[in-house]
């Protein structure tokens, strides 16, 4: 040290302006080189936009029950997010009032009401005047509102925090896009991403988001691709509908679906919702099919699907639609993702775009879940390394999902197309059949060849390929007085290896995957005459890419089965055993037709796939009698068993539940 004081001191009088001594707190002496920031980015802060007054949108108190059990899109939700990152030291407000100096880490965006003429680059003239028309409404209109409103309530005050919303979240664009900060967070409330452009809906009035990038695109001609990442635990509709043909704004969101179950509900929120027109391909999304997602879910469809669209993308902006939501202790959402998470995706996000991100806080409604997940996105946003995630493992449902979504945006992403789309390019339907038709045809001549078995006819009103051969039974099963076992089952597996470069399945490398034939052999040396129900995921021909149809083409047809074959059947018993996703369809005819009399056992070889709870027009019993007659064989890591996901038992309605061990695999588990 004293060595470098020496040279320090010879230094010419211009050289020795550049240089500092420092005496530290220990004594030592350190020279401290004055130079000009060079930094550009990390020497800028991180902008928050929070303001008390948007506390002002708040559910009327209509009974006692409101008070006990608050709605969930509470005012204190901004709040105690706000005072998380002040007691973390990011922000500077001993007593969390939203002073505009926020000391040295964070920048303080100031919020202001978004002009009408703002509000109108998204939304419909109606709703603007409706929500205008809020502020003065009479009590029992406001609340005539909120009851017949699509999740929504109203007071006098919505409509000006409404607009300070978005307003704030048009600011905290701004500066990001301005780069008078590096990025931001927009702490405000009501959310956005459900508002449609003629409704409001799901808790929110004004879509803050779309409102913001349709202003950024107007003020800055710089800014041509916006990509908004929506990761709240629902599906950005509202998002979705304002850029559904909008090219310059790819949207993708990561949401709870729930075969379209889960708010909002409907098919908005499914994979195939590509975006039409000149936005085909901009709209992207992940739709999980239960609760339960964690982190390593999430990471997984970042690494696959998020962050290589981005890239291919290659926005100018990025705007994350943050519902925490999705966060561990979260009810409403029932999934797990962690801080670590969070910081993570965030740290990803970041890589785009020269860092310009602005976060806009969406749902979330554990008010612990929201302050600490926003926490780890603030503080990643700042600069820290994203935290430790100490689960990465992904389930086969995301990993089922992340494929899927890849397979249909394979069409418009060239990162995610092992090769050419050769179908995609293709005419004429005579250049390819789908691969489950020709399976379930080769099985029905394989069944006949092996156990005589034939052709069941079914009446329809329309015709697909993927109807032929689809109920097969052993010769005159209707007159075997043993037994009867009717098997419900997904199109066969195919064990395979795909060429990453051409997309080609190696067919020589490949294997179809027999395993029904064993319980069909079985059932059959038992004396027992056996049907055999093909379910197929798809419909081909039948403009069915969503499944909806087979869906609900496989539950009409197991309610046909039963009227017309099934129940004129001679057997004093029936077996009912259905493998995969098709066990739906099986656990349908449970409860919408009393086999009770007939069924000696119905077996559900679920594995990963959804699990269906029994719903019933029948009576109060027939829960308890599916619970006593079914044994349902779920894959060990099958969301069930997560027991962060939902702290209970599962519900005797899903049947009696029973775990594969780690060693058994996932289609098959027994
Ligand atoms: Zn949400």
């Amino acid at each position: 040290m004293a060595r470098m004081c020496r040279t320090a001191a010879t230094q010419t009088p211009s050289k020795l302006s550049l240089l500092r001594l420092l005496v530290t707190g220990t004594g030592y002496l350190v020279m401290v080189i004055n130079l000009p920031r060079v930094l550009g980015f990390s020497s800028k802060r991180t902008g928050i936009v929070y303001d008390a007054r948007m506390r002002g949108h708040a559910k009327l108190i209509m009974s006692s029950f409101d008070y006990a059990d608050p709605h969930p899109e509470d005012p204190r939700r901004t709040y105690r997010i706000y005072k998380t990152l002040a007691e973390a030291g990011l922000v500077d407000d001993h007593n969390f009032a939203g002073v505009m100096d926020v000391g040295r880490i964070m920048h303080r965006i100031p919020a202001r009401e978004a002009t009408a003429e703002e509000i109108l680059l998204v939304h419909t003239k109606e709703h603007y005047d409706f929500l205008e028309s809020t502020q003065t409404m009479p009590e029992e209109d406001l609340i005539r509102h909120t009851e017949e409103g699509d999740s929504v309530y109203f007071n006098h005050d919505s409509f000006y925090c409404a607009k300070l919303s978005a307003g704030g979240t048009i600011e905290a664009c701004f500066a990001v896009v301005e780069e008078t900060v590096k990025n931001a967070i927009a702490v405000v409330r009501p959310p956005g991403h459900h508002a449609e452009p003629e409704k409001p809906g799901g808790f929110c009035m004004f879509a803050n988001v779309s409102i913001a990038a349709k202003c950024v695109f107007k003020k800055y001609p710089s800014i041509k691709k916006i990509a908004i990442i929506d990761w709240d635990v629902h599906h950005g509709n509202g998002t979705q509908k304002a850029f559904y043909d909008d090219p310059r704004v790819l949207f993708i969101s990561l949401h709870r679906y729930d075969n379209g179950h889960f708010y909002p509900s409907g098919p908005a929120g499914n994979l195939d919702m590509c975006g039409k027109g000149e936005g085909a391909g901009y709209n992207i999304n992940i739709p999980w099919p239960c609760k339960g997602m964690k982190d390593g879910d999430y990471i997984y469809a970042f690494r696959k699907i998020v962050m290589p669209v981005c890239e291919e993308f290659d926005p100018d902006f990025v705007i994350i639609s943050s519902g925490f939501d999705a966060a561990l202790g979260d009810e409403l959402g029932g999934c797990c993702l962690k801080p670590a998470g969070y910081s993570h995706l965030t740290h990803m996000l970041k890589s785009l775009a020269g860092g310009k991100v602005c976060c806009v806080l969406e749902g979330g409604y554990n008010l612990n879940s929201i302050s600490v997940s926003a926490l780890a996105v603030t503080r990643t946003l700042l600069g820290e390394p994203p935290m430790h995630v100490e689960d990465t493992e992904f389930s086969a449902a995301c990993a089922k999902v992340v494929a899927q979504v890849a397979n249909i945006q394979s069409t418009y992403w060239k990162c995610l197309r092992p090769g050419k789309n050769v179908v995609a390019s293709m005419k004429g339907k005579d250049d390819y059949e789908r691969l489950h038709d020709v399976i379930r045809q080769y099985q029905a001549r394989s069944l006949y060849e092996k156990f005589s078995m034939t052709q069941l006819p079914i009446l329809r009103d329309r015709t697909s390929p993927s109807f032929s051969e689809q109920v097969l039974a052993t010769p005159s099963f209707h007159e075997n007085t043993k037994g009867l076992v009717v098997f419900v089952h997904d199109t066969l597996d195919v064990q395979g290896y795909v060429d990453p470069v051409t997309g080609a399945l190696d067919v020589s490398g490949s294997y179809l995957l027999t395993p029904e034939n064993r319980y069909i052999k079985w059932s059959i040396d038992q004396g027992y005459a056996v049907v055999d129900i093909n379910i197929p995921s798809i419909l081909t021909d039948l403009d069915d890419e969503d499944g909806y149809q087979a869906a609900a083409n496989a539950l009409d047809l197991m309610i046909y089965m039963w009227d017309y074959y099934l129940d004129h059947a001679a057997a004093p018993k029936i077996i009912f055993f259905g493998i995969g996703e098709a066990c739906q369809a099986l656990v349908h005819l449970l409860g919408h037709r009393d086999t009770r009399e007939r069924t000696r056992a119905a077996i559900s070889v679920v594995g990963p796939a959804s699990l269906k709870a029994i719903v019933t027009i029948l009576d109060e019993y027939v829960v308890d009698w599916y619970h006593r007659s079914s044994l349902v064989l779920l894959s060990n890591d099958h969301p069930i068993w997560d027991p962060t996901s939902h702290g209970k038992k599962p519900r005797r309605k899903l049947g009696t539940l029973v775990r594969a061990d780690k060693k058994t695999t996932m289609k098959t588990p027994i």
